[in-house]
């Protein structure tokens, strides 16, 4: 003990449930984040490199160059458009600018385990809605909750833990229909995954309200997670906000020359996003014949429900053959995993992993 005083919220903040590592002889399977099993593409590793003669100088404290290519890709003025050290900066940001005491932020659960913290840090109360029986948003109990002290609703769609989505229309109607004090976050880390419809449908939500905030990230598709970029598309006002209340450099040097240089690779969003889909469908299949019900995956992992197992064992069994996945109860669902979907050679190391455990 330092003898030192801490605030109250740090006491009141949950510790971030990152995942476990292992002592293990061989090569370990990485199926806990959510990551791309693809390293960057080559000209971004080239754009990475231009920069490193550089790095004496500060960044570029308002990202002009990636967020004009945002601008022209999303086609939105770069003034609605704010970059973060991950989506993650933002979130927190965003709780910083619009909640204090008094304030309440309203979220699925289980959802992103970020979202806790946000009410936690600000001292505003949550108000978590259970996910509905298919482990889908229930914007009608959500919008039930909302009230004139309400300045935040997240929407995390796709969905993670369950990677389920809902549609752009039924989000929509959702923001139709709420007061306009109240800021919806939409979080769509995992939208380019999604083949429910065309992604960038929920762009046109942006355009109508001034009220809604979509939130992507580079960490995922585009597997630039080591760097920490993700962007947010909404109102000026939101962007000045998120601004006002961080550091000037959060997105460093490597991570916008990175980022900037992805968004001209969609054909490689395109491949990663059919070679996921090919993964999803042969995993999804081979744990349906393994008598493991999982939900309807809009996304790079799957949320499988262990049924009768033991969700402790599974994990320790997965987890001595060097196959790391997230357990249900860390995510707030207990008696289930949530599994990334990796390479061929990773998945079906994990189903052999599975066999072993679930023999045991
Ligand atoms: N939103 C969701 C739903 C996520 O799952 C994640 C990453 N796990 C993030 C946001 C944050 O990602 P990043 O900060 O890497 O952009």
């Amino acid at each position: 003990m330092s003898g030192v005083e801490f605030t109250s919220r740090i006491r009141a903040i949950p510790v971030y449930p990152a995942a476990e590592t292992y002592e293990y002889g061989g090569e370990l399977v990485k199926l806990a984040s959510n990551e791309a099993p693809w390293g960057p593409h080559p000209a971004v590793l080239e754009a990475v490199d231009a920069q490193l003669a550089h790095l004496n100088r500060y960044p570029d404290p308002t990202a002009t160059h990636l967020r004009r290519r945002l601008a022209e890709r999303c086609d939105l003025p770069p003034e609605r458009i704010a970059v973060g050290n991950g989506s993650c900066e933002i979130l927190l940001a965003a709780a910083q600018a619009m909640l204090e005491p008094g304030a309440e932020i309203v979220y699925a659960w289980p959802s992103f385990s970020m979202y806790p913290h946000l009410a936690a840090m600000t001292g505003a109360r949550a108000i978590e809605v259970p996910l509905d029986a298919a482990g889908r948003h229930d914007l009608e109990a959500m919008a039930r909750e909302v009230t004139h002290a309400t300045r935040i609703v997240l929407v995390c769609n796709p969905n993670n833990p369950t990677a389920t989505a809902l549609p752009v229309d039924a989000i929509g109607a959702f923001v139709s229909d709420l007061p306009r004090h109240v800021a919806v976050i939409l979080d769509e880390a995992y939208v380019e995954f999604s083949v429910m419809q065309d992604p960038d449908e929920s762009l046109d939500l942006v355009r109508r309200h001034p009220n809604l905030v979509v939130l992507r990230t580079f960490s995922k598709v585009y597997g630039l997670c080591g760097l920490r970029a993700g962007y947010s598309l909404g109102s000026a006002d939101f962007k000045r906000a998120v601004d006002i209340v961080r550091q000037p450099f959060s997105v460093n040097a490597l991570a916008q020359a990175a980022a900037a240089e992805a968004l001209l690779h969609q054909d490689e969003v395109e491949r990663r996003v059919e070679r996921t889909a090919v993964e999803r469908v042969h995993v999804e299949a081979e744990l349906a014949e393994r008598g493991l019900a999982t939900t309807e995956s809009q996304a790079n992992f799957t949320w499988v429900a262990l049924g009768d197992r033991e969700e402790a064992a599974v994990m320790r069994g997965l987890g001595e053959r060097g196959v790391i996945v997230r357990s249900g109860t860390d995510l707030g669902g207990p008696g289930h995993l949530r599994v990334t979907f990796g390479t061929r050679a990773e998945n079906d190391r994990f189903l052999e992993a599975l066999d072993a455990a679930l023999a045991a």
